[in-house]
């Protein structure tokens, strides 16, 4: 929900720059589920013909990838003959809203071969059909392919400031904020290996009490290498349940535990700091430092708010 709302309120910010008449779009940034997100607020735009409707069949049957004038591309790389498969689909009539759209959702694990072979199409538009494309990576498109699209930048949502006009508007965020709020990879933490990071992340948030307990939460913390991402997104799940009561992933008791120790201020600017670590590992900063960092953070954060 608030994934939606944020992609809304996002469109409407990049409306005007949206130039009206164009066959192509690209929609990137460093966020690739937040590029997908806006990309379809805007397809379902198109389909709607109100940018923010959210209620009728068009917009429904988009957000749920079952509008049969949609063709949603969505592969880590595409060849040639993947390329074909979509200029024969572009060459069927549109079934139901008078024009088709083409999701590309990973334009930049198009090969070079392939991006000529779509060139043809974009210098050579069908009027019915409009092309939508997302990727993380503009450097990837060839110059000749990036001068067609009609290009926009999304920038990384900054969670706090959205937090914090929601709540100006008069929104109760509790109500909107759910777990998946972080829009960056989504991991399911069922099986037995992540169990642990599972535990990892309860035994950090109950032995955070004073900044004296940092070096020995840093060291005892037996984090693998590998598993360092999904901590910090566990924990960031864990701070998205925590607001908004649910239990996720997590025991009960831990999240009656986190809900006892912070308020829903220091939970939003949690959710900050978190990403902003993700960030920092993504950089390969030292793990050990961004831990130390965070924990903290989230310290000072707790005592602040008091
Ligand atoms: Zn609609």
């Amino acid at each position: 929900m608030l994934k939606a709302l944020i992609s809304t309120k996002t469109f409407n910010n990049l409306k005007q720059d949206i130039a009206k008449h164009s066959h192509a779009y690209l929609f990137y940034g460093e966020d690739a589920m937040l590029n997908i997100e806006l990309a379809k607020v805007f397809v379902a735009s198109i389909f709607c013909g109100k940018p923010t409707c959210g209620q009728c069949e068009a917009c429904k049957r988009t957000d749920i990838n079952k509008n049969p004038d949609m063709l949603v591309i969505d592969k880590p790389t595409l060849q040639v003959a993947d390329i074909e498969g979509i200029i024969d689909n572009v060459q069927l009539k549109p079934m139901v809203y008078g024009h088709k759209v083409i999701l590309i959702t990973n334009a930049d694990g198009i090969n070079e071969t392939a991006q000529n072979k779509l060139l043809k199409t974009l210098e050579e538009p069908n009027p019915q059909v409009i092309f939508v494309l997302t990727c993380t990576n503009i450097e990837k498109l060839l110059p000749t392919v990036r001068s067609r699209l009609s290009k926009h930048y999304i920038p990384r949502i900054d969670l706090e400031i959205v937090a914090q006009d929601l709540i100006n508007q008069g929104i109760n965020i509790d109500k909107f904020l759910h777990c998946d709020i972080t829009m960056t990879d989504a991991v399911k933490y069922s099986t037995s290996q992540d169990a642990d990071v599972l535990q990892v992340v309860e035994q950090s948030i109950y032995g955070l009490k004073s900044s004296a307990d940092i070096p020995n939460i840093v060291s005892k913390l037996r984090i693998k290498p590998e598993q360092r991402k999904q901590y910090l997104n566990l924990l960031l799940s864990a701070t998205n349940c925590t607001i908004t009561n649910q239990q996720g992933v997590f025991s009960e008791q831990f999240i009656g535990y986190m809900q006892s120790v912070f308020n829903v201020t220091v939970l939003i600017k949690m959710l900050k700091l978190i990403d902003n670590s993700i960030k920092m590992i993504e950089s390969n900063v030292n793990f050990n430092y961004v831990l130390d960092q965070l924990l903290y953070n989230i310290l000072k954060e707790k005592y602040l708010c008091k």
